[in-house]
């Protein structure tokens, strides 16, 4: 193909410093070989320090003054990995813009596939990375995955394949959609299968991290999970208005059912049979009143994120 084409290459970094080098130099000879194939013309490598306290600035500067492809920002402190790749996208020139993590997770060389794919079909906006398996991550963080890629599908509109990653080859028109939303508390695999387009899926099996921990503790997963369901869904806040309802309708049938057992059979109606009867019905009417508020407060957060209502693939009106 001979149209010029330009990639950015977004790395977000947190004390990454044992592994920028060795990640500079496999993604540089990955895209070598796909300037060479004349799938893209020109790139730039885009480094988002997230607040590192190690020498991760040190080296990016390093690099930087080495080629002058790489860029770099730096952040006061450690914002997140969201906050990283909203600040990448942001900065971004390319035509195309792939998202890669520094530990070497992300395969560089599925890069070559990811084009390959994109260039394959016409049409296709975006191809992300699927992990088909999680060997050697820890069992129960794999579980804890599972529950919440089943979990989140459930309950919002969004269907979020189990095992993709952030990484991913997008085109400008898909980075452009993305950040037209302006929403806080970002959930970018949910934003991406928000935004629409037409998406491939590239499949390899799970890469360990080249060197260093995780940045991921327990709690930072958990909370991240949570802000990816509360950020697509609000069903959370209509479950207490569904068991308001049973509440409700459970002790009305059993009211019924006691005073009907009175007027035909002719036993007495138990005193304290009524009382939980009667603490039945106003927790439920509570509970149901929590979710008509929860059904409107649905409503406000949604038009705070301000998403657009649509997003237009084409069109041969203006
Ligand atoms: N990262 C980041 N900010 C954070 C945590 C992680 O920029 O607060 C970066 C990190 O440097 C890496 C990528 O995000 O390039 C993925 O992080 P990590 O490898 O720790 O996550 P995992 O692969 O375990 O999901
Ligand atoms: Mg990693």
């Amino acid at each position: 193909m001979s149209v010029s084409r330009m990639l950015s290459v977004i790395v977000p970094c947190y004390n990454e410093e044992d592994n920028l080098a060795s990640f500079y130099e496999k993604a540089s000879s990955v895209i070598a070989r796909l300037c060479e194939r004349q799938s893209i013309s020109e790139y730039e490598f885009l480094f988002v320090d997230d607040g590192s306290a190690d020498d991760t600035l040190a080296q990016l500067k390093k690099l930087a003054e080495k080629d002058d492809r790489v860029y770099y920002l730096s952040f006061t402190r450690n914002f997140g990995k969201e906050a990283a790749i909203l600040a990448g996208l942001a900065r971004s020139r390319g035509d195309y813009v792939t998202l890669m993590d520094a530990d070497l997770q992300d395969p560089p060389e599925l890069l070559i596939e990811m084009f390959a794919t994109m260039d394959a079909a016409p049409g296709i906006e975006c191809v992300a990375a699927l992990r088909k398996n999680r060997d050697g991550e820890p069992v129960v963080r794999s579980l804890f995955a599972s529950v919440f890629y089943k979990l989140i599908n459930l309950l919002s509109h969004v269907e979020i394949k189990e095992g993709v990653r952030d990484f991913r080859l997008m085109t400008r028109r898909v980075v452009n959609s993305v950040l037209s939303l302006k929403e806080k508390g970002r959930f970018s695999k949910g934003l991406f299968v928000w935004a629409g387009y037409r998406t491939c899926y590239v499949e390899y099996h799970n890469v360990e991290r080249s060197r260093g921990a995780s940045k991921w503790s327990f709690w930072k997963l958990f909370h991240y999970s949570l802000d990816g369901i509360t950020a697509f869904s609000v069903i959370p806040l209509q479950l207490s208005a569904l068991l308001g309802c049973f509440c409700c309708l459970g002790s009305v049938f059993a009211i019924l059912f006691f005073v009907i057992q009175k007027l035909t059979v002719g036993i007495p109606i138990q005193g304290y049979a009524m009382l939980v009867c009667s603490m039945f019905l106003l927790g439920g009417v509570q509970l149901l009143s929590l979710g008509i508020i929860g059904q409107y407060l649905g409503k406000v957060f949604i038009e705070s994120k301000g998403r657009p209502d649509y997003v237009v693939l084409e069109s041969n009106v203006l």
